[in-house]
């Protein structure tokens, strides 16, 4: 047989068409696939427990004596069979049965069975086991092994996929799937062989350390985790070669043009922006394409950095991008923007979504004659009809909002002569280390680790929802003292439209209580310049209270505000709770969150309260959402397939991050040809994406 990444699943006896495209929608196309194809979980039927042994949540093989069996009418018809040994009783539940089992199950009797054990009413018992009666008859032989449990599959039983695994077990060996680690003197981790592992993990031993396979702990998973984690860091690197290779623009910083900005600019740099933004400089004037990614807290200060990184492609006579992920978040950066470069004489381009017609045929022609030197907008500009006349630098704010392959879009657009551009990724969720290592091996890290000077820390209460009234009452108080606030209704079903009819009932049901405020509102449904003139007037501060949906959520500006109510919260996750919150305590005067839940709450939403409360470090709160989500959903990429691991788990196996690293440096420069195997074995089709 030829090497098992190559033999098609046909190969194997029994397999035809049908399950073969069942296997298909597992991701199973070769032989090899199938041995990649792990157990969730093991069933220990490799030894009889004595009954008075079990403990509830475990599984266990029983085997004893028939004592009484009758169909009970409960709150539910069962059929209860007790079953007993030298050492105890235990007793078996079956909710669906037919007459005959009754009377095959005589008392007097021996059973074996087997089935999670739980505690019920009746102590210790077996919900419905599977079972046979001996009556004098050969049992079937104990299990060698500890019993596989395969992620399930429509259409294929368990019994399939153990036959399947079991053909493949058979067939493998070291001349057919290769060894892509050169074995080293490194940790046990990269020690095993991998075709030990595999076959360890399929058929672990009837000996083998359970809690150990349960948490993914055990050494032949690590081998795996271990390997699959070095092909995702290769193929970023790869990723990242390519894209090296391509060039980019070397900008001179223009000396004089930044410091007219800085002149202009209210208030002098912090120390971590004047850092960060010298690092951004020294990269774009390379003639390599910058992959930056820009990480600060929410306030920190981001968009500083990024009006003089555009000045430095605007000086050399190139064009920058600046794109944000809501038309609020993009709308608030054209105003920006447009009031630091109108004393410049540079012209901003704008494009959203919602730009239409002329207007639309206007800005399409500034963006691609290189009138309009700083383009800001929505994806809106990944559109095909897009052309920039010499794009240098893009700018993409709150990057995990976008996927990978909206970022490779726009890089795509700026690509003349060989060249592509430079890239600044913003983001305000600050990345927990694991996640930037691979997620983001990709790109360089830059951290704005301070706020602007003068900010307070936003103190945080949690308050039940029948205490509205005396929120309301301090709203009243806060907005007469010249305060100004927000009340957020959070997101409902995930859908947009019955969010807006929620905050349309707040907003009118505050305008009643509080008739002395001036009251605004906007949400999603909106349009897009009404919209925009009720945040203008907010941010004027011609209204005191901002009712909004949260659409709010990133980056909106309005250092005024410094009272939020966020109803619902319980609804939302640690990131979203973060950022809204991030929306008040830039002013000077103390400011406060309100987070008005609605009881009973989840152990999740208690939990993700009290982390709002005792901590404002988007950091930490970033490491705890990781803790409570995983990483698929932090990263919002569950559906781009950035960080698809099928047995590696970042969390759990962060630890072999550092020792990842050093082995794909080895690899790369000893070992060049393993790059692509392994790449292909672990990531399959799915890095094409990264291609550039
Ligand atoms: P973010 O990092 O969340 O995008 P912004 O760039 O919106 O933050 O900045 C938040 C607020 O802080 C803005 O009002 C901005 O003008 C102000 N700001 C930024 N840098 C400084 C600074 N060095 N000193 C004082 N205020 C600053
Ligand atoms: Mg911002």
């Amino acid at each position: 047989m030829s090497n098992l990444d190559q033999s098609p699943v046909t190969d194997l006896r029994g397999i035809g068409t049908q399950m073969r495209d069942k296997l298909a929608r597992l991701g199973i196309a070769t032989v090899q696939d199938i041995l990649f194809h792990l157990p969730l979980r093991y069933m220990d039927r490799t030894r009889i427990s004595p009954i008075g042994s079990l403990q509830p949540n475990t599984e266990a093989v029983v085997e004893g004596e028939i004592r009484g069996c009758d169909i009970v009418m409960g709150r539910r018809r069962s059929l209860i069979c007790k079953v007993q040994d030298k050492t105890g009783l235990i007793t078996l539940r079956f909710f669906h049965f037919a007459a005959a089992q009754r009377h095959t199950m005589r008392v007097g009797a021996t059973m074996r069975c087997y089935g999670e054990v739980r505690r019920g009413s009746a102590g210790l018992e077996l919900y419905h086991p599977e079972y046979q009666i001996l009556d004098g008859k050969q049992p079937e032989p104990l299990a060698q092994h500890l019993t596989p449990v395969y992620p399930a599959a429509d259409g294929i039983t368990q019994n399939r996929l153990r036959s399947i695994t079991e053909q493949s077990l058979a067939l493998l060996n070291a001349d057919n799937l290769s060894e892509l680690l050169p074995q080293t003197q490194a940790n046990q981790a990269q020690q095993d062989s991998l075709i030990d592992a595999l076959r360890f993990l399929h058929r672990p031993p009837a000996n083998a350390p359970v809690a150990q396979l349960a948490t993914g702990e055990h050494p032949a998973q690590q081998r795996l985790a271990f390997e699959e984690l070095l092909a995702h860091h290769l193929s970023m690197q790869r990723l990242r070669q390519t894209i090296r290779q391509q060039g980019a623009p070397a900008l001179a910083q223009d000396e004089a043009l930044t410091a007219q900005f800085l002149k202009v600019l209210p208030f002098a740099l912090t120390a971590a922006q004047q850092r960060v933004s010298a690092e951004v400089a020294a990269d774009i004037s390379q003639p390599v394409p910058m992959l930056r990614l820009l990480q600060g807290d929410v306030g920190s200060g981001k968009t500083v950095v990024a009006a003089l990184a555009a000045l430095q492609a605007i000086g050399s006579g190139y064009q920058a991008a600046i794109m944000a992920p809501t038309e609020i978040l993009a709308e608030q950066h054209r105003q920006n923007f447009e009031a630091w470069f109108a004393p410049l004489n540079i012209r901003v381009g704008w494009l959203s979504g919602k730009i239409k017609g002329k207007a639309r045929d206007y800005q399409l022609k500034a963006i691609a004659d290189g009138s309009a030197a700083l383009v800001v907008g929505t994806h809106a500009l990944f559109q095909d009809q897009v052309e920039f006349h010499n794009l240098g630098l893009t700018i993409i704010d709150e990057q995990h909002r976008f996927g990978v392959h909206q970022r490779l879009a726009l890089k795509e657009k700026g690509r003349h002569d060989k060249l592509t551009t430079h890239q600044l990724i913003m983001t305000a969720t600050p990345i927990p280390r694991t996640l930037a290592m691979s997620a983001y091996a990709d790109l360089d890290v830059s951290v704005i680790d301070e706020l602007p000077p003068g900010r307070t820390p936003v103190n945080t209460v949690a308050i039940d929802d029948q205490r509205r009234l005396e929120v309301i009452a301090r709203i009243r108080d806060a907005c007469q003292q010249g305060q100004q606030a927000y009340w957020v209704c959070t997101l409902i079903e995930e859908s947009e439209t019955l969010e807006a009819q929620a905050a349309e009932v707040s907003a009118e049901e505050l305008a009643l209580m509080l008739p002395e405020l001036e009251i605004g509102l906007v949400h999603g449904r909106m349009k897009p310049a009404l919209k925009a003139s009720v945040m203008s007037d907010f941010k004027a501060g011609k209204l005191n209270l901002l009712v909004a949906t949260t659409v709010i959520e990133v980056g909106v500006d309005v250092p005024n505000a410094s009272l939020m109510v966020i109803e619902n919260p319980e609804r939302l996750g640690l990131a979203q709770l973060h950022q809204l919150r991030g929306r008040v305590g830039r002013g000077s005067v103390a400011s406060h969150c309100v987070l008005l839940y609605a009881t009973p709450l989840s152990r999740q939403a208690k939990e993700r309260i009290t982390i709002m409360r005792q901590t404002n470090d988007g950091f930490i709160i970033a490491e705890k959402d990781l803790e409570l989500r995983g990483p698929g959903e932090v990263l919002g990429t569950r559906q781009t397939g950035d960080v698809d691991l099928r047995i590696a788990d970042l969390q759990r196996d962060a630890h072999l991050l550092d020792a990842v690293k050093i082995r794909a440096q080895d690899i790369i420069a000893h070992h060049p040809e393993l790059v692509a195997p392994l790449i292909r074995r672990w990531l399959g089709e799915r890095e094409s994406y990264g291609q550039v």
